[in-house]
């Protein structure tokens, strides 16, 4: 049986089933009058969260995945499961979610105390899991704009199209910061930086939650991936980090501290362990930290399997049993299980053996019912598809236009090759020129984002984009390589003879998680060689690296003439390409990470001074490009770099301006970042360190003063005792090419004990 979209009865009988629910006091008395009728198995129903693939039909389309009620009804009505998520084979359309959402949230209303399912999914770049949505970078992409106004907008716009697919929790944005190159998900953060990685997350936050997480528009956030995650010592996926509780507050910490400041309502657990504890497993960093000292009400879930993971890949707990005592202990509110109820059967026993507490239960209980009532969902358990009509809009995807246009990094334009006339013959080449996987990477339509050529069909390869930019008939392709293998580089060569240019295309395919794991950093080897058969050519290489991480291109980069990085840009990532290289647009990005020269030399812009090298020995730092680099169509001077005082003092503010003037004869936009460095403190201080930045549009010889305003809290670290402290001293601040020195004065001295 056909079944039609909404049905208005199945929406009033879930709304009139929930009704008991509503309007009687604040949230929290509502919280504790349901929470006083659970009974235990209840309660730990909440505290469970299994996966979509559980509860569908076996035999049925996987592109249109049905629920299967015998196995929902086991769900809700013997485990009384609070939470659902994921997608199965992948994207599927807004009317399949509709019948997903309204079968469980049905079900869901029919138990005892009707309490409404909390479902989730990884809407990491646009609402990524719901066909005709609008994609946009991925974060990495959306750091490099140096503009949190647009990931702010980007934040609403997939928490709209995610609250259209009836879905009202999204596991993003990822706050871990993007340090190591090797780690297959730096694409999926907002860089190296605490400030910028800090700064943006609070914007996207304040787009996907809103004024009011409860309204039709707005999501939970989900702020990932609770706590290191980022840097495992050998850069694979799930492996070992050891990062000393100093080094973690001064680097880790800041963009979930300030997330959860700006009131996100739910946290994701690191997979991995930390100095050998499984985060799961850390009491410090889930219960002090987060709750002690952040003051986190939300919801802490955690990360796929990995309570079971505490057992069988960690190997602390003896028994899954253990495994289930030992995270819930520690301060887990929610297994993401995800494949069956053993987290149920085990939690009840050890509750009723009293080797869980219930006073740990009615905890996590508590946090996770507040959640769903600050979302509106005993109201409101599915939304009404017609309250969407900008779903997927044109409206939606010039903004995603934008900040693929304002992310992609010019990083190379010898003699202003670039842009590029309407009348050339061009050869577009390599791996990443005619596939959509090289701008959506990962979590696009599937985990793997394998198949984006076939979900992006309507949206712009490269290739296609720069062919409806300047004609069919001026552009040849050959695709010259695959990301791994030669492909007939010969024919590529061939056509090389025949161009004006050669737009050589390379990077990575797309890929997740572990998935991407790599041994080695170098682009593989058929890429380059294909580089430098072209160079053979003598014709001008427009190099574009579409890629989720810094893959070493050192030696194809000194044989082109101009270098782009696209990152992964998105669906209108091939568009926005072709305009900044045919000059309809100018570029604007800045490089959110550290880009190196070599594979063994990966150390993070904000280095200390002893790795900085010595002159005799010619191995300090020498990246290919440091972060916060990138090349504009116009040029920029910075002049009159003022403070508003030579000394700081407690508790005043120090006010930083500099002029910046367009020189050059079209409009542009310059991010202007603000380093600030102490130069002697107690623990060795870092060279650079970013503390402001500000992105200005300028017409041709325009001039606008940017200011900011800084005061001691701004330019503090952690010290030797993981106390945050700013210490008396001398700083330098560098805008550009302008350098200036303050000093800071204090009277009051941290005491040598607890921390600030
Ligand atoms: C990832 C998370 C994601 C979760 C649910 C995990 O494997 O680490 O980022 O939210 O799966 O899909």
């Amino acid at each position: 049986m056909k079944r039609t979209i909404l049905s208005a009865a199945i929406l009033l009988s879930i709304t009139f089933a929930n009704a008991q629910h509503k309007a009687v006091g604040p949230i929290d008395k509502k919280v504790d009058a349901l929470l006083a009728k659970m009974t235990l198995e209840e309660k730990i129903g909440q505290m469970t969260q299994v996966t979509l693939a559980e509860i569908i039909k076996s035999d049925g389309d996987p592109a249109v995945p049905q629920i299967d009620t015998v196995k929902l009804r086991d769900a809700i009505f013997k485990y009384h499961v609070g939470s659902f998520l994921n997608v199965t084979a992948g994207a599927v359309s807004r009317e399949t979610w509709y019948h997903i959402i309204s079968d469980i949230q049905k079900i869901a209303a029919e138990d005892r105390l009707k309490i409404p399912v909390i479902y989730g999914i990884d809407a990491m770049h646009g609402m990524n899991y719901t066909t005709g949505s609008t994609l946009f970078p991925q974060e990495i992409g959306m750091a490099a704009t140096f503009n949190p106004a647009l990931v702010e907008r980007e934040g609403a716009i997939t928490a709209y199209e995610v609250r259209a697919s009836y879905i009202p929790w999204n596991f993003s944005p990822v706050l871990d910061l993007g340090r190591n190159p090797l780690w297959p998900r730096i694409y999926e953060t907002f860089g190296e930086d605490p400030y910028l990685a800090k700064t943006m997350g609070a914007a996207i936050i304040k787009g996907s939650q809103g004024n009011d997480v409860g309204d039709k528009y707005h999501v939970a956030a989900c702020l990932k991936h609770y706590l290191g995650y980022s840097f495992p010592l050998d850069g694979k996926d799930r492996t070992p980090a050891w990062i000393p509780d100093r080094y973690m507050r001064e680097y880790f910490l800041p963009s979930f501290a300030e997330a959860i400041k700006d009131g996100a309502k739910s946290i994701m657990i690191n997979s991995s362990e930390i100095n050998g504890v499984p985060v799961h497993a850390s009491k410090y960093l889930l219960t002090d930290v987060l709750r002690g000292e952040l003051h986190f009400k939300g919801i802490a879930v955690s990360d796929w399997q990995d309570i079971i993971y505490l057992h069988d890949r960690h190997h602390i707990a003896a028994t899954p049993k253990d495994a289930v005592m030992i995270a819930v202990n520690a301060g887990v509110d929610m297994s993401m299980v995800p494949y069956n109820y053993s987290f149920c059967d085990y939690l009840d026993q050890l509750v009723k053996e009293g080797n869980v507490p219930m006073s740990r239960i009615n905890e996590s209980v508590k946090r996770i019912l507040r959640v769903k009532y600050e979302l509106g969902l005993f109201e409101r358990p599915v939304g009404n598809p017609d309250d969407y009509p900008k779903f997927g809009s044109a409206e939606f995807s010039a903004v995603s236009l934008k900040a693929a246009t304002e992310s992609i990094t010019l990083l190379k334009n010898n003699n202003n090759i670039l842009p590029l006339k309407k009348n050339i013959k061009v050869l577009v080449t390599g791996p990443s020129a005619n596939t959509m996987r090289a701008l959506d990477g990962g979590w696009s339509y599937t985990w793997q984002g394998d198949f984006s050529d076939k979900f992006a069909v309507d949206n712009n390869t490269i290739l296609e984009a720069i062919q409806q930019k300047i004609g069919k008939e001026n552009v040849d392709y050959q695709p010259g390589s695959t990301f791994y293998d030669a492909a007939d580089a010969d024919a590529a060569v061939k056509a090389a003879k025949k161009a004006d240019i050669i737009v050589l295309c390379l990077g990575e395919p797309s890929y997740a998680e572990n998935v991407g794991n790599i041994d080695d950093l170098n682009l593989p080897a058929a890429q380059i060689q294909l580089a430098d058969e072209l160079a053979q050519t003598g014709k001008p290489i427009v190099l574009v690296m579409a890629e989720g991480r810094p893959r070493i291109i050192t030696e194809a980069e000194s044989k082109s003439a101009a270098t782009i990085m696209t990152y992964l840009s998105g669906n209108e990532g091939g568009n926005a390409l072709a305009d900044i290289l045919f000059g309809d647009a100018n570029p604007s990005g800045k490089l959110p990470f550290t880009y190196p020269r070599s594979a063994n030399a990966l150390v993070n812009y904000y280095r200390k001074n002893i790795e900085n090298g010595n002159s005799d020995d010619g191995h300090g730092y020498n990246p290919l490009y440091e972060f916060g680099y990138g090349l504009s169509y116009t040029t920029f001077i910075y002049s009159n770099l003022h403070i508003s005082k030579p000394t700081l003092k407690g508790g005043e503010t120090l006010s930083i301006s500099v002029d910046v003037k367009n020189t050059g004869s079209r409009e542009g936009k310059e991010s202007v970042l603000l380093y600030i460095s102490e130069l002697y403190a107690s623990i060795t201080p870092d060279t650079k360190r970013l503390r402001g930045f500000d992105k200005v549009d300028l017409q041709p010889g325009e001039t606008k003063t940017v200011t900011f305003k800084i005061t001691a809290k701004d330019i503090s670290f952690i010290n030797d005792i993981s106390q945050r402290v700013t210490e008396a001293g001398e700083f330098k601040i560098q805008l550009g090419d302008q350098v200036q020195r303050f000093n800071y004065e204090t009277t009051t001295q941290p005491s040598r004990t607890g921390r600030l």
